[in-house]
This record gives structure tokens, sequence and C-alpha cells, in this order.
């Protein structure tokens, strides 16, 4: 039988997994992961995880799921070299495994922050349900949580940790939060949203250095100050996994180059999720994305090229984060040339920022205001013209404006 390798055990491999067991091909598919578990919700990790009491992890399907419809999982299996020639993948524990189509959802990796080599036990990054264990138990001793890194699983976390009673600092180099993905609207928003719990966030911070031992880091110097240290999470951005393909010689660009059928420079390998650079239709370029939504959705269309229904992948882009009692969600990719216009206060704690293309809506972010965000999946899907003075008022329903 010929073989679909899928390498990776997070969403995009369990949806591709799905897709083609729907399609009666479960049999062909065999899932090698680094994990020693199947696929499961990451976004859980930076919030209800580290705050339950007994939290379990969140399978996004059985292991009988996939066994029961002939996947063969090889978990704990690290992917090490792609022979192209001999269509051949070799295993961290000497295995060969051959495949007529290989699927790398490899995703990415939590970015280091060097200055603390050599101070490890205290110091995490969140990526993964062990780091997640791992982060969760020394929290439960830790008075003063340093998180470094004004993303959204920093701010995740930032939140997490302040409803919990701990002393959160949270530093950001850059002048206001999550500058590279929301408005300056939504990034002043959460800035007292979070300021009001507790959580004392620096910007523009610049750390000088970390002092501790091999017990961990104890104190940071900042901008001349000394901050007490219990526990540093660093949540300063991921990068992709491509190492896999571009030592065999595969396209990579921050990220495995793939066309809009997810196939990589070699038409016998695919690659799917956070790990891709893939040509945006919205942008025009290249784009690599790290949401739930574009790992399903990619999977799906790298699953369809498999079975030879090719789809060009045109999904529309939607994200969200949830911080504290705050969800942000984003539909749409903004863009500099895009006019915003706000919808609703700011101080009401439940607004949307819209963004529009001339007269079209293209994208938009709200802040504790799902209908807003499910009407303007449709609104921005459509590519719709919408009355921007109207859609100011919040007393007329967003879905209104739809054809
Ligand atoms: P991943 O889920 O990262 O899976 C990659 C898998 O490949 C991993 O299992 C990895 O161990 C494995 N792997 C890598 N290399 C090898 C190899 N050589 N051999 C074998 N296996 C290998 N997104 C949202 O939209 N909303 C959220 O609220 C949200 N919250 C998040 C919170 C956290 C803490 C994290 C970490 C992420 C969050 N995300 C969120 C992002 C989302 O989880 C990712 O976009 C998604 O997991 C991407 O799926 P993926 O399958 O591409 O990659």
């Amino acid at each position: 039988m010929s073989h679909i390798i899928v390498v990776g055990g997070g969403h995009a491999a369990a949806q591709i997994c799905a897709s083609l067991i729907e399609a009666g091909q479960g049999e062909r598919v065999v899932l090698v992961s680094d994990e020693a578990y199947v696929p499961y919700q990451r976004p859980p990790l930076s919030k209800s995880y580290l705050k339950e009491p007994e939290p379990a992890p969140a399978w996004i399907r059985a292991d009988s799921f996939y066994t029961g419809k002939g996947v063969a999982l090889r978990l704990s299996s690290r992917a090490m070299r792609i022979d192209r020639q001999a269509c051949q993948l070799h295993l961290a524990d000497g295995t060969t495994l051959p495949y007529e189509q290989l699927v790398l959802a490899t995703g990415t990796r939590a970015r280091t922050l060097p200055g603390l080599e050599g101070m490890g036990a205290n110091v995490h990054t969140l990526r993964t349900l062990d780091d997640a264990a791992r982060l969760r138990q020394q929290s439960q001793q830790a008075e003063h949580v340093l998180v470094v890194g004004g993303g959204f699983i920093g701010l995740e976390i930032a939140a997490t940790m302040a409803l919990q009673g701990k002393r959160v600092t949270l530093l950001e180099s850059a002048p206001r939060l999550l500058a590279r993905s929301v408005s300056p609207e939504v990034s002043q928003f959460l800035l007292a949203h979070h300021r009001s719990r507790g959580v004392d966030i620096r910007l523009d911070a610049c750390i000088e250095r970390f002092e501790g031992d091999e017990q961990g880091v104890k104190q940071v110097w900042l901008n001349g100050e000394a901050l007490p240290v219990d526990m540093v999470i660093v949540g300063i951005g991921a990068v992709p996994n491509e190492e896999l393909a571009s030592d065999a010689g595969l396209l990579c660009e921050n990220g495995i180059v793939v066309d809009e059928n997810m196939r990589t420079s070699d038409p016998q390998i695919l690659a799917i999720g956070d790990c891709t650079a893939f040509p945006s239709h919205i942008l025009g370029r290249r784009l690599r994305l790290e949401s739930i939504q574009n790992a399903n959705d990619q999977a799906r269309c790298a699953a369809a090229t498999l079975l030879g229904q090719t789809q060009a992948y045109r999904a529309l882009p939607w994200f969200w984060s949830d911080q504290g009692e705050v969800r942000l969600q984003i539909v749409g990719l903004a863009q500099p040339h895009h006019q915003r216009v706000l919808r609703g206060q700011m101080h009401d704690g439940k607004f949307s920022v819209l963004y529009f293309d001339g007269e079209v809506l293209a994208a938009v972010e709200s802040i504790n205001s799902p209908s807003d965000h499910m009407a303007a999946r449709k609104l921005v899907a459509a590519g719709q013209a919408v009355p921007a003075e109207q859609a100011q008022d919040v007393s007329v329903p967003l879905k209104t404006f739809e054809a």
C-alpha cells in the first residue's frame, strides 16, 4: 500500500488525519510525532490549563479515532532526515519509513532569550503539554512572576497568573503591546485592562541583565532597577520548524515554502500549518500564520490535494486570544492603507475596530463582542461594502449589513 506519512503531532496533523480518514484513506496514513501523546488542543495551555485545580489535556481526538481507522501512530518518534531520492523518512530510532506522499506539519518552537543560558531551572517557554505541566507546577510556589514579551501568549499567561494572585511583571520592548498584530486602540485597551488587574507592564523595556545561579534567575535588572523574580516565562515569539525541509533541499523562507495547494518545491512533499510560508491571496505575497484556523484549513486543503481534488487555499484568516476576562477576536488581515473606524466605546470594555479598504470591510478586531466577530467573518469573506458611519453605531447589529 502507498503510504502518506504525516510528520507532526499538532492541530494540522490531527486535521489532515481526520480528513483522510473521512475519505476512507486512514489505512494509508502514518503519523510520526516527537511528542508522547496524540494531538491535543494547544490554546488552553496558556489559559484554563494553568489555573484549573486538576486540568486534563484536551485531546483533539481520542487514540482510538486514529487507530480504529487504520492510522499507524508513531509517537515519541522524531523525524530526522528526508531522503527525497529514495522517498524515505529516517527517524531518530534508526527506523526508515517509505513514503509516497509526505506531509510536514512540524509547527514552530518557542524563541529563546539570550542571556538566560545556564539559569534554566526557573526559566520557561510554553509550546507543549509538557512545558505547561512544568510551568504550572513551578508557578504554585512562585510569588514574583516575570513574563518577557507582550505578545498573545505572554499576555494570556500574565492574565492567568494575575488572576491567581501572583505578582506579575511583563516586559515589552516595543512602545505598545501586540504592536505588529493589532490596532493602537486594542493595544491601549489591553494595556489599561491588564494594569487594572495588577499586571505591572513595562513598555519600551530594556533588560540589562539577569542575575542568578544554577537554581535559576533571582532578579532582573531593568533601566537601573532590580526586580525580584521567582520564575521567568519567555514569550517572545516562535520560529518555524523548517530544518527537516531545508536540509532536504526544499525551499524555505521564514517557513517551508508551499504553493496554493500546499505542495512544497518537491511535489511529493506537502507542508501545512504554522511551519508554512504560503501565498496569501489577500496580501499578494508569502505569509506565515500561527493560528488554529490556518492549521485546520491548510490541512483540509492538503488532504484535497492528496486526494486529487485540488483546490487553491483561499481561507479567510481568523484568530482569538483569551486574556483573563477579555476575549479578543480578529478576522481578516489589517494593512497599513486601511482606514480604521471604532465601533463602540473602549471604556465599555466591549468594542470593535473596523478596517476599511475603500468601502469594503477588510478586517475587524473585536473585544468582548462575539456577535460583531461572527458577522464580520461573513462580511469580510464576502468582500462586502459596508457604510462606515452606520457601522460605528453599536445599536445597529453588524449582521444588518450582510447582503
Ligand atoms: P503545532 O501544533 O506546533 O504542532 C507541531 C508538531 O510537530 C508538534 O507536535 C511537534 O512536537 C511536532 N514535530 C516538530 N518537528 C518534528 C519532527 N522532526 N519529528 C516529529 N515531530 C515533530 N492559536 C489560536 O488561533 N488561538 C489561540 O488562542 C491560541 N493559543 C495558543 C496558546 C499556546 C500556549 C500556544 C503554544 C499556541 C496557541 N495558538 C493559538 C497557536 C496554535 O496552537 C498553533 O497555530 C497551532 O498549534 C499550529 O498547529 P500546527 O499543527 O501547525 O503546529
